[in-house]
C-alpha cells in the first residue's frame, strides 16, 4: 500500500465530509468501512499507473467521482432490499446486486463496502480489470459473498444462471441507453430493477423509444441531482422489470450495435 497516496486520499475524504452529509443525509459508517474504501482507492490509483484502469488519477476526484458518486446509489438499494424482504432491518445476504461493465469496480465495490451483506457480482469483458479487482478485494478483506465474472453482458443475458435472475442491476459509463438496456434488462428478474447511472440522458432516452418495453420492463422514475464540488450532473434512470425477457433478446453484440432497439 502506497502511504503517500493513502494520506492524500484520506485528506481529500476528510475535506469532503460536509458534502457527503449533504448528498447522503443520516448516513454513517464504521472506521473499518472507511479504511476499506480508502485502501481500495489507493490500490486503484497505484495500479492505474500501469494498468489503465480509470481516467481519474487525482485523489480528490477519486473521492468525489468514484467513491461518493457510487454511494449515491445506496438509498435506492436500501429501498429495494426493504421492499423485497418486507422488514425494517433487512437481511441482504440473498439480495443479488450486479454491476455491469464495472471497470475498476465502480459503483459496485464502494456500495458493497457499506452494505457487506449484498450478494455482489462484478462483471466486465476485460480480464485484466477483473484480475485487479480479485486481488484488491482480497487485500482489503471485502466480506463474502462477492464474485468477479469475466463475461460480456450480452452473453450473460443468454445464460441460465443470470437470465431473469438479479434483484438489482446497475451500470455506469458502459453504453448508450438503447444498447445499455439490451445488455442489462435481460439479467433482471421480474419485479427487480435496473438503474442506469447517467450524466446527460435526454437524447439517449428519446433514442431508446420502446426498447425497455420490448425487453419486458418500464421506466419507473428518473432522479436527477448535482454532485457537489465538481458540479457534475447526475441522473438515475430506474427501470422496473415487469416480465421475463422474450427469448430473442439479447441479440448478438454485432446486431445490438448495428441496429439498436428503439
Ligand atoms: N463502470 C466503470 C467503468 C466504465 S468503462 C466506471 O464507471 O468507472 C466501461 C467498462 O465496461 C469497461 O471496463 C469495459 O471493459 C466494460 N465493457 C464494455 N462493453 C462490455 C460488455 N458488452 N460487457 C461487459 N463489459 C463491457
Amino acid at each position: 500500500m502506497n502511504k503517500e497516496l493513502f494520506d492524500a486520499l484520506n485528506a481529500a475524504y476528510r475535506g469532503a465530509q460536509a458534502d457527503l452529509a449533504q448528498v447522503l443525509p443520516g448516513f454513517s459508517m464504521t472506521s473499518l468501512q472507511e479504511d476499506q474504501a480508502l485502501d481500495f482507492l489507493a490500490l486503484m490509483l497505484e495500479q492505474n499507473q500501469t494498468l489503465n484502469l480509470s481516467a481519474i488519477r487525482d485523489p480528490e476526484e477519486a473521492i468525489y467521482l468514484h467513491l461518493i458518486d457510487s454511494w449515491t446509489l445506496l438509498p435506492l438499494i436500501d429501498r429495494e432490499v426493504q421492499a423485497t424482504s418486507g422488514v425494517p432491518t433487512p437481511e441482504a445476504r440473498s439480495f443479488t446486486f450486479l454491476d455491469l461493465g464495472t471497470g475498476a469496480g465502480f459503483p459496485g465495490v464502494p456500495v458493497k463496502i457499506l452494505r457487506p451483506d449484498l450478494d455482489l457480482y462484478l462483471v466486465d469483458a476485460l480480464a485484466k480489470r477483473l484480475k485487479f479487482l480479485d486481488r484488491s478485494l482480497e487485500e482489503i478483506g471485502l466480506s463474502q459473498p462477492w464474485q468477479c465474472v469475466h463475461a460480456r453482458a450480452e452473453d450473460l443475458g443468454r445464460q441460465g444462471d443470470f437470465r431473469d435472475r438479479l434483484d438489482f442491476v446497475t451500470a455506469r459509463a458502459l453504453a448508450n441507453l438503447p444498447i445499455l438496456l439490451e445488455y442489462a434488462l435481460p439479467l433482471v428478474k421480474p419485479g427487480g430493477v435496473f438503474v442506469a447511472m447517467k450524466a446527460k440522458y435526454q437524447d439517449e432516452l428519446a433514442q431508446a423509444g420502446q426498447a425497455a418495453q420490448k425487453l419486458g420492463a418500464d421506466l419507473e422514475d428518473i432522479r436527477t441531482f448535482t454532485l457537489p464540488r465538481f458540479q457534475a450532473d447526475r441522473s438515475f434512470l430506474i427501470y422496473r422489470k415487469l416480465q421475463a425477457t422474450a427469448r430473442k433478446y439479447p441479440r448478438s453484440n454485432a446486431q445490438i450495435k448495428k441496429n439498436p432497439l428503439s
